[in-house]
């Protein structure tokens, strides 16, 4: 069976914590689509293209990982794409509510399984939010994303 799990998120900006969710993901699936999601209601600081972009150009020799921007409810972003799977990431109690709660839903809606990776916990404390606010205060946000081989 080939394995195919889409990676849904907000990714602005993909940091150096999702990109670690993925390389381990591709250790349990064969394929690995990672989706932008365009109809967030949060207020994005890069926009979809800037970060469709970056990612694209992260996995650029990882042929089991494409990138694409997606619209609509994530379980028809998955039936699309043939993936079984959800891959999603954990960094701490509050994410862990959260995560089980779309993953009951997503489950209710379409049978679909969600596989939760704990964060390292070296990039426990690195989020989206984190990176833009040093972004929008002028500070070097290179550390925090991943290398361009
Ligand atoms: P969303 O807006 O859908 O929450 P994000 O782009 O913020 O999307 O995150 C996508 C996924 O990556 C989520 O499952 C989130 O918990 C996970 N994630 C974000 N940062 C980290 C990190 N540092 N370590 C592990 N998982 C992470």
């Amino acid at each position: 069976m080939n394995r195919k799990a889409i990676f849904p998120g907000s990714f602005d900006p993909f940091t150096i914590g999702h990109h670690d969710i993925v390389m381990r993901g591709l250790e349990i699936f064969d394929e690995i689509i990672i989706g932008i999601g365009r109809n967030s209601t949060k207020q994005a600081t890069f926009s979809l293209e800037e970060r469709l972009e970056a990612i694209q150009r992260v996995f650029e020799h990882e042929p089991r990982v494409r990138t694409v921007l997606y619209s609509g409810l994530t379980v028809d972003f998955a039936a699309d794409c043939g993936a079984q799977f959800i891959l999603r990431g954990v960094r701490s109690v509050q994410d862990f509510e959260y995560e089980r709660s779309m993953a009951e839903a997503n489950k209710q809606l379409s049978g679909i399984e969600t596989v939760l990776l704990y964060t390292r916990p070296e990039y426990a404390h690195i989020s989206s939010t984190l990176v833009r606010d040093l972004h929008l205060h002028n500070k070097d946000i290179q550390p925090y994303l991943p290398t361009t081989k």
